[in-house]
């Protein structure tokens, strides 16, 4: 027998209707050990997240006013499951006196992890399994700095005294016992760290879409579904935009040679997309690419100088003035007398002009040139590795579409290569790009 962590987000867990579904998968899943519940999210779009409410709930109570009426909406979602599950015990008293823990405390996190918990208990208490309260076992340090392994040390022994068991996601706590939360969509990383905890062969992720698109369905028209990718890759998809899971959560798993599963729990037979610390050779029907995803709104200072190749410190001297006003750089592709840095626009928002200033001064160039409205694609897959014609074809998909590149970045692990365009022709470039890799 295998052991399997099984986090379910807010969707999954939003209605009575899914507090169903999610029994159904777990109880037909003896591998199935652990549960990691997120709070009740959306149960249709214009709804609103129990976590957005309870944070509303001490906004008020912060501003000395009464929470009451906010949080009788809780109480109510609350109420409609435990009735609708036909549950019988005193969820109800819970519910009062944790509303007015959130008075007494005026913790923000405190108030926004009680979703997590009051799911947590309402879960426990439905499927008849024990309950692990993550405040004593999901640990922090004092600055709020998440403790891997204290944590893992502590969750282990814990793991141990129950055969199965739901942890609440998003909270854990500070030595002093105050709990603390992870940052919003901070479930994903809970349940990857029970799963690194209990050594699980696989954690389990159930959202409501059936795993990562090779492409943004709003930009490409039916986009197959990866069926694999590894970990490497799933940094490079999310850090241009492609969110499923919170990125935090790859790092425990994929330390832990864990695979990640996600799936839906609308669709139970889909087996969704695998996660893996390692590719596979044979993938995703023999596709080259894994994924396309790209972003908007960026900026490509370009500074001219010539023999800048013979200077020294050039090149730092530039990056300085931007770690001077505290901005990060994405990417720097070089010419010999030409430096480039792409720096996302809201990094520049306020501090263009003194940027440019500084680096004048320090850098006394021949030329210094802003453009402005450029969007990065990343098309990433380890398919590309070693394989000639990857480039090529690449170019050859944005030449014939008309799409003019502004900046080319590949990195020698070949697994990705980014291209800068105007934004304008962002669109037209995500779709060239996955017809010419893509086949049906
Ligand atoms: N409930 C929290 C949020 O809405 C955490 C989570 O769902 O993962 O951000």
């Amino acid at each position: 027998m295998g052991v399997k962590v099984a986090k379910f987000g807010g969707s999954s867990l939003a209605d009575a209707e899914h507090f169903m579904k999610v029994r159904d998968i777990v109880l037909s899943d003896p591998d199935i050990c652990y549960v990691v519940p997120s709070a009740p999210g959306k149960r249709f779009k214009a709804d609103t997240k129990v976590t957005d409410m309870l944070y509303q709930c001490h906004r008020l109570v912060e501003r000395n006013q009464s929470h009451e009426e906010m949080y009788h909406k809780i109480i109510d979602r609350y109420m409609e499951i435990y009735n609708s599950l036909g549950l019988d015990f005193d969820f109800y008293g819970l519910l009062l006196e944790t509303g007015d823990q959130i008075r007494r405390l005026k913790n923000p996190d405190f108030a926004a992890s009680r979703g997590e918990y009051l799911n947590g208990v309402l879960l426990s208490k439905f499927l008849g399994w024990d309950f692990i309260d993550a405040r004593d076992v999901i640990k922090f340090d004092r600055t709020g700095v998440f403790a891997s392994e204290w944590t893992n040390e502590v969750l282990r022994d814990a793991l141990k005294q129950h055969e199965r068991a739901i942890i609440p996601g998003f909270y854990g706590a500070y030595p002093n016992g105050d709990v603390h939360t992870f940052s919003r969509g901070g479930s994903d990383i809970s349940g990857a760290i029970v799963a690194r905890a209990a050594q699980a062969d696989v954690y389990e992720n159930w959202t409501d879409v059936s795993g990562f698109l090779m492409a943004d369905p709003n930009i490409v028209d039916n986009p197959k579904c990866i069926r694999e990718l590894s970990y490497r890759e799933l940094r490079e998809l999310s850090y241009m935009g492609a969110t499923v899971l919170h990125e935090d959560a790859i790092f425990p798993v994929h330390k832990a040679n864990i695979p990640t599963n996600i799936r839906n729990t609308n669709d139970p037979s889909d087996p969704g997309t695998m996660i893996v610390p390692a590719v596979t050779s044979k993938r995703n029907d023999g596709q080259r690419i894994t994924g396309i995803a790209g972003h908007k709104n960026f900026t490509l200072i370009t500074i001219d100088k010539a023999m800048m190749n013979s200077e020294y410190g050039f090149g730092r001297r530039v990056l300085q003035a931007l770690e001077d006003f505290g901005v990060s750089f994405e990417h720097m592709p070089t010419g010999i007398d030409t430096m480039s840095v792409v720096v996302s626009d809201k990094e520049l928002v306020t501090r263009k002009d003194q940027i440019i200033q500084r680096i004048e001064q320090v850098c006394q160039p021949d030329t210094i040139s802003v453009s402005t409205g450029i969007a990065l694609i990343a098309t990433v897959g380890h398919g590309m590795v070693r394989q000639p014609g990857s480039a090529a074809t690449l170019f050859n998909a944005l030449y014939e579409a008309g799409v003019n590149v502004k900046m080319i970045d590949q990195g020698s692990s070949e697994f990705n290569i980014i291209v800068g365009v105007h934004v304008d022709d962002f669109e037209t470039a995500m779709r060239a790009i996955y017809k010419a890799f893509v086949k049906d």
